[in-house]
């Protein structure tokens, strides 16, 4: 099972390998055995099931909680030439009659429901009448009370179990504690599930994270070094998002807004704008984002701290889904404290002592200074076995950790002591810079011991470092206006038994994080561009969204490996069969041209192994007298390409092409030879037979004088049988 599996990955999605615990979680589906598959976002959950959806005799139904996201993968794999539809009540009637019937005879592999709709007596009814082969229960949180987004109409899949007992039930999500796990587990009533947890790291996420200073040019620099990729910044309030957005568009970056305040058309178009590459950026509150699918989002930048590291982390989830490195970049304030605070004041006592602490805990993620990477699965309840993720601003070095952080924390603490506990983190700062403001110079704060104590550093550090001496415990805010007041921990500062940890940005250039590296090694960047910019051409074409055409994983492998043909853009991950048929010409031209203008060579390491793998893909194929260059000829034929270019593309010789060219004409019944064959050259093959019969070709050779080659007589007398 696992082979055929394996051998549809190559066939069509163009990957050879398993992602993590995909193997495992796919054995679970070939093997009939329930399963809880909890993988992170980008993880590769849908060909957990969708792979095996393909090789089973049957249907596999999809339960999908959001029209946009059944949307997204139908669209996805009908690209992918995978027989699949969806079942929504954006269909019209006759569209759905069209999916009943196609159910009914057979022909769909893989149906998207919503819960409430599979439930349905209608519709448990209709799939009573075909063969069911496995439930996939997608965002299968939504299951428990205990998770982030628990939907009612979920809980009606417990029943699932009862109306087909026979059929196996695998539950996907990206975030589930142990106590959801088996609540998921529980509800819908698996048997004896196997549980597959992948690693809640998301090492291809580069996350920084800075004190929120001048926010429009922090924006600008990140949006600078991602000129045209797609990003999302996220802002806590709408009215963050209407100003941050027109400050942008002033600046000349072609960005939209998103937020829920704006009118249904509004937020469709601009979401659609976003999705389908119209424009790269959208300013959004948190409203957006669920649903959306899009694979290459390079960058997500929070403008204000999110109120829990689960939010966190699902909305930096929304970056890098390809697998390739994207940059999260976070820029918090003290403030931003006090807003969710704020905002948060009206919940219920118990729901509000849960939200302080996950506040807590996020605040604490701004200002520990850990590695990124380590602390989030710390959150998560993993733990980080490497000793540097080199994937974060910590373990890049952007950081300095400050050797006199005891002594400078100990000048800041006095401080606020000598100003009685009654100044914020600003006022104080300036004391500590020596600042001639004249609100100091009235309250006589220049006179102080600490005035001026730190007057090496800039008001900005100084600033920062208060905020992380608070998000340590040793500084609180107290009041209205914030007030400094110093903690029982941080006396113990003071009397140096607690040792504080302060950072400050570091003055030498960053390193270059690891995952950046990897995945453009040996990719040429002009052609990246040039590939990139024909996607975009190809998705209006098609009106479909461009990183459904391709992702950016496989416009960089093919920016690397260079094919010349179609057998070697097989190669490319993220090819498959009906991609390259569809696009491979329009690719390869773009890859020829671009090379012969620089000068680079082709064909970059081919794998034998892709290759032999496509042919082994076929193999159920070939006994229908179709192999994988066979196709792809097949397809250049019925563009009426000449022999010489097919062989080209195929890389095969003109015997082997026109041997495929005669298969062709009598596969699908052609009686004319044009254009591989002239008028005046048929007429006289034509009157050579009259002559000497059609039984063998020397004679027709012979009696044309050895004039017309045997390939042009072959393929004549091909469509001449097909005129019987
Ligand atoms: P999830 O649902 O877990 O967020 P997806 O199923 O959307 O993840 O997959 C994330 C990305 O990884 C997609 O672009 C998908 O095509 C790609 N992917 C999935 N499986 C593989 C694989 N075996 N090899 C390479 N890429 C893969």
């Amino acid at each position: 099972m696992i082979e055929s599996i394996q051998k549809a990955l190559v066939k069509y999605w163009g990957y050879n390998d398993f992602l993590p615990l995909q193997k495992q979680a796919m054995e679970c589906v070939g093997h009939g055995r329930d399963s809880v598959v909890v993988l992170p976002t980008g993880g590769g959950k849908s060909l957990c099931f969708q792979a095996p959806a393909i090789v089973m005799e049957g249907l596999t139904v999809v339960v999908s909680p959001l029209i946009s996201l059944m949307k997204d993968q139908v669209d996805a794999l009908k690209e992918c030439d995978v027989p699949a539809a969806r079942v929504d009540s954006s269909l019209s009637a006759e569209e759905k009659r069209t999916v009943h019937t196609a159910i009914l005879d057979g022909k769909l592999k893989l149906l998207y429901v919503s819960p409430e709709r599979l439930v349905t007596d209608g519709f448990v009814d209709l799939l009573r009448k075909t063969k069911l082969s496995f439930i996939a229960v997608d965002e299968a949180h939504c299951v428990s009370m205990w998770g982030h987004d628990f939907r009612p109409e979920y809980r009606q899949l417990g029943q699932l179990k009862q109306t087909f007992p026979h059929v196996t039930i695998g539950a996907y999500t990206a975030t589930a504690t142990e106590q959801v796990r088996h609540d998921i587990a529980e509800q819908l009533h698996l048997e004896n599930p196997e549980m597959l947890i992948g690693s809640f790291d998301r090492p291809n996420l580069v996350y920084k994270v800075k004190r929120r200073a001048n926010k429009v040019k922090q924006v600008h620099e990140v949006l600078d070094r991602h000129r045209g990729e797609s990003g999302i910044i996220y802002c806590i309030r709408r009215k963050d998002v209407d100003e941050l957005s027109l400050q942008l568009k002033v600046k000349g970056y072609n960005v939209l807004p998103y937020h829920a305040g704006m009118t249904d058309e509004d937020r469709k178009a601009n979401q659609e704008a976003f999705i389908n590459d119209k424009i790269a950026t959208i300013v959004a509150t948190i409203a957006f984002g669920m649903g959306i699918d899009k694979s290459n989002v390079r960058y997500v930048i929070h403008t204000g701290m999110p109120k829990s590291l689960e939010h966190y982390q699902q909305e930096t989830g929304r970056a890098g889904r390809d697998g390739l490195e994207a940059e999260c970049c976070l820029f918090y304030s003290g403030g931003d404290y006090g807003t969710w605070k704020s905002l948060m004041s009206d919940m219920n006592p118990d729901a509000y002592e849960i939200a302080m602490i996950k506040l807590n805990r996020m605040y604490h993620y701004c200002t520990s200074g850990l590695c990124r990477h380590k602390a989030i699965l710390r959150y998560f309840g993993q733990t980080y076995d490497k000793s540097t993720c080199a994937a974060c601003d910590m373990c890049l070095g952007e950081l300095d950790v400050m050797k006199d952080a005891t002594e400078i924390a100990q000048k800041i603490l006095s401080c606020i002591l000598r100003l009685e506990q009654r100044f914020g983190a600003g006022y104080t700062a300036s004391v500590l810079i020596g600042s001639a403001d004249q609100r100091i110079m009235d309250n006589h704060h220049d006179t102080l011991s600490t005035y001026g104590l730190l007057n090496e550093h800039s008001k900005h550090t100084i600033h920062d470092w208060i905020e992380q001496l608070e998000g340590q415990d040793y500084i609180e805010k107290v009041g209205e206006f914030n007030v400094l007041n110093v903690t029982q921990k941080g006396w113990q500062v003071l009397k140096g038994n607690e040792t504080p940890r302060l950072l400050k940005p570091a003055h030498k250039p960053a390193k270059i994080s690891r995952a950046v590296e990897d995945s453009w090694e040996g990719v040429d960047k002009g052609l990246f561009e040039a590939l990139r910019t024909l996607r975009g051409t190809l998705a209006r074409k098609r009106g479909v969204p461009a990183y459904i055409v391709f992702g950016d994983a496989a416009l960089r492998d093919m920016a690397r490996r260079r094919p010349s043909n179609l057998i070697t853009l097989l190669d490319v991950k993220g090819v498959g069969e009906k991609k390259s048929r569809q696009y491979g010409e329009a690719v390869l031209e773009t890859i020829r041209n671009y090379c012969r203008t620089n000068s680079l060579p082709m064909d970059m390491n081919v794998s034998p192994e892709t290759v032999s793998a496509h042919r082994r893909a076929n193999e159920p194929e070939k006994q229908s007298n179709l192999s994988g260059p066979k196709w792809l000829a097949f397809d250049l034929f019925e563009q009426k390409r000449s022999i010489e270019e097919v062989a080209k593309s195929i890389n095969r010789a003109p015997s082997t092409t026109t041997q495929y060219l005669v298969e062709y004409i009598t596969r699908e019944k052609i009686s004319d030879p044009h254009p591989w064959v002239d008028e005046q050259t048929f007429g006289r093959i034509v009157d050579a037979i009259r002559q000497v019969g059609d039984e063998k070709m020397k004679p027709i050779f012979d009696w044309l004088n050895g004039q017309i080659d045997y390939p042009q007589i072959r393929i004549c007398l091909a469509c001449l049988r097909n005129k019987d």
